[in-house]
């Protein structure tokens, strides 16, 4: 079975409505010379109802960074689902490192945001990571298996589909540091081995499993080029047009599926 390749880039709390509107004017020729990969931004909140309405019809898809798991009501502040679909999303993150670490959403929130997004017709991307002292514990496999114990347990069959996974370790997220091409595809194949063990041949094979950190285009083509890595989550790289445009293009080089 063969997997799409997806490119998406996760702009965190960068650009401004106008900013963002500029970007994706700039990057759609460069995601409509060729269908072979799916493309994706995450832009702030603030940007997504704007392009929602500009990229509706074309190839370049659009997503949330995170979300709430309540439907509506106090939670000042938060963004629901239907929210999120109003304004054109079709992607959205659940339990990327930075709201993990930096605000403190647990496996179980993340799990409930999971469940939200599904429960919306969202397509969540389910961010999994370890840290650095983590790695050197010899715990990433560990850490990987409780986050995505936790995050899909009690998802049904037919809404597995509709999940990607992203792996990516907290040690090399913005900072400039990459897992090894080695690193990083023997961590997706732990994750495929883990689903292939949770949910039997047809999940394992068909589910995408992003690789994020530090993905740039110098490194792009040997992280894409792994069996077991069926696409990239950047950040840094994907706010400059020519570099998220030159990641698009290793991907279509690559024929756009693994
Ligand atoms: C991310 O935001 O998910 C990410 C991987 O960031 P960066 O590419 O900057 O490391």
């Amino acid at each position: 079975m063969t997997r799409r390749l997806l490119i998406a880039g996760n702009w965190k709390m960068n650009k401004t409505p106008s900013e963002s509107e500029d970007f994706v004017r700039s990057i759609l020729p460069a995601v409509d010379a060729g269908d072979e990969v799916d493309a994706l931004i995450l832009p702030p909140f603030t940007s997504l109802d704007r392009l929602g309405t500009i990229l509706e019809g074309t190839p370049l898809a659009l997503g949330a960074q995170d979300l709430h798991q309540n439907a509506s009501g106090a939670f000042t502040g938060a963004i629901s689902t239907q929210m999120l679909c109003a304004c054109g999303c079709r992607y959205v993150l659940a339990g990327h490192s930075e709201r993990r670490h930096v605000f403190g959403d647990s496996d179980d929130l993340v799990a409930a945001k999971l469940q939200a997004a599904l429960a919306a017709g969202l397509e969540p991307i389910l961010c999994i990571g370890e840290r650095l002292d983590e790695r050197r514990a010899d715990e990433t496999e560990s850490v990987l298996e409780r986050q995505l114990m936790s995050g899909l347990a009690d998802i049904s069959d037919p809404d597995l589909r509709r999940i990607t996974i992203a792996y990516e370790p907290v040690w090399a997220i913005g900072t400039g540091e990459t897992a090894t091409p080695e690193q990083a595809q023997g961590a997706c194949a732990f994750v495929r081995g883990w689903l292939l063990s949770a949910f039997g041949e047809e999940i394992a094979a068909s589910t995408r499993i992003l690789y994020g950190g530090s993905v740039k285009p110098a490194n792009a083509q040997a992280l894409l080029g792994e069996p077991d890595i069926d696409g990239a989550l950047v950040g840094g790289a994907s706010l400059a047009q020519d570099a998220f445009a030159a990641i698009l293009k290793t991907a279509r080089s690559l024929g756009g599926v693994t």
